[in-house]
């Protein structure tokens, strides 16, 4: 039986596997479908306390992952795909591989995952030139018009990057104010290849193989026009990745998980920490102190488990 087994190895697993490692309680952490998480999405981190030159995402979450291994977190790579158990019974976590471990105790740190507008064009050229990864697919765009869906910070940093890239980068957001940081959307116009096409919705990605253009309604006057571009990105936030646990602990309307007392679920020995449980802050330095809060936490728990 496994102390701890730490679902997700973004800021909010690792942190908690570098405490409950250095307390000798030999977790194991889940690496699941985007290893690292969304940091390695993206490029530089300038709000990360203690890089005061920024640092890359990828080799931030890098380091993060050789300090929970140096004190004997070990990692694993498989998703899970149930969970079952707790309030006094052992968990048993199931993999996609067919593989159940059982457990005292269980961190949720499963993130968030891209929100789609939901178009059927979306899916029929998803990587034919359309993305939510910048990082990963703007190489692809040499000298080509692109189009960024969305207002916030992703938004912003998308553009500014692909404008390394593209010949014209369209912002399209469906207000007339962004939601993005004053000092992300400061930069973002100020960038001559980057103009935003406000009140704006897609209603449709046009091409049949490649992304060729999309169709735009203005939503105060509803007029309907196109952009021709070659790539398609959305930056329109993302959804929680909660759904092992519907019907097993709280979710809000909006999915994420209603914590109480700090880190606890309503299922005694299940913790969550990150943005899996985060609507309102989801930044990289709150989801570690999630981490390190819901390590501490269940540290507690099997203490109290010890002691029965
Ligand atoms: P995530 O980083 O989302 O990690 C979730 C982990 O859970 C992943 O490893 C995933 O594989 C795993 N997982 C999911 N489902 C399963 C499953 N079923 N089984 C096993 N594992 C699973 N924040 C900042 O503070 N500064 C920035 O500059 C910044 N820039 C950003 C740029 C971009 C493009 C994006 C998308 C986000 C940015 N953020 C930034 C936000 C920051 O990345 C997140 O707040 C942070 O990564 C959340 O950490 P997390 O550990 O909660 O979740
Ligand atoms: P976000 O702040 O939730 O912004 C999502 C954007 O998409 C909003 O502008 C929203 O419009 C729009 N949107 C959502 N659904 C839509 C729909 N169906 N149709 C049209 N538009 C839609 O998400 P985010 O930009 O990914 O940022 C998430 C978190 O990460 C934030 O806390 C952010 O600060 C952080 N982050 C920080 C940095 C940085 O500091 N450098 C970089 C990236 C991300 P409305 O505005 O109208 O709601």
């Amino acid at each position: 039986m496994e102390n701890t087994i730490v679902i997700g190895s973004g800021p909010a697993g690792l942190t908690a596997s570098l405490y409950l490692a250095r307390a000798e309680l030999s977790p194991i952490c889940v690496d699941g479908p985007l290893p690292g998480g969304q940091l390695t999405q993206t490029t530089e981190i300038e709000n990360f306390p203690g890089f005061p030159e920024a640092i890359n995402g990828f080799e931030l979450i890098m380091s993060m992952r050789k300090q929970a291994e140096r004190f004997g977190a070990s990692f694993k790579s498989d998703v899970v795909t149930q969970i079952n158990g707790g309030n006094g019974a052992p968990f048993e976590t199931t993999f996609l591989s067919g593989e159940k471990t059982l457990s005292k105790t269980v961190i949720f740190a499963t993130g968030a995952s891209p929100r789609w507008l939901g178009l059927d064009s979306e899916k029929r050229l998803m990587n034919k030139g359309v993305s939510a990864c910048a990082t990963c697919d703007g190489a692809f765009h040499k000298d080509h018009d692109v189009v960024v869906v969305g207002g916030g910070d992703t938004a912003m940093e998308e553009a500014i990057f692909l404008s390394r890239f593209a010949s014209s980068v369209t912002i399209i957001h469906r207000r007339d104010k962004l939601r993005a940081s004053k000092i992300m959307a400061d930069r973002a116009l100020a960038n001559p290849k980057i103009s935003v096409a406000w009140d704006s919705v897609v209603v449709d990605i046009l091409g049949d193989d490649a992304v060729e253009g999309v169709k735009i309604k203005n939503v105060k006057t509803e007029e309907i026009s196109e952009i021709k571009c070659q790539g398609y990105f959305a930056a329109l936030g993302h959804v929680p990745a909660t759904e092992l646990l519907k019907g097993k602990v709280e979710l809000d309307e909006a999915g994420y998980i209603v914590l109480d007392n700090g880190p606890e679920t309503k299922v005694a020995g299940l913790f969550a920490a990150g943005d899996c449980a985060d609507h309102t802050y989801r930044q990289a330095i709150t989801a570690a102190g999630m981490g390190c809060a819901a390590a501490i936490s269940a540290e507690r728990y099997l203490e109290s488990l010890n002691d029965k």
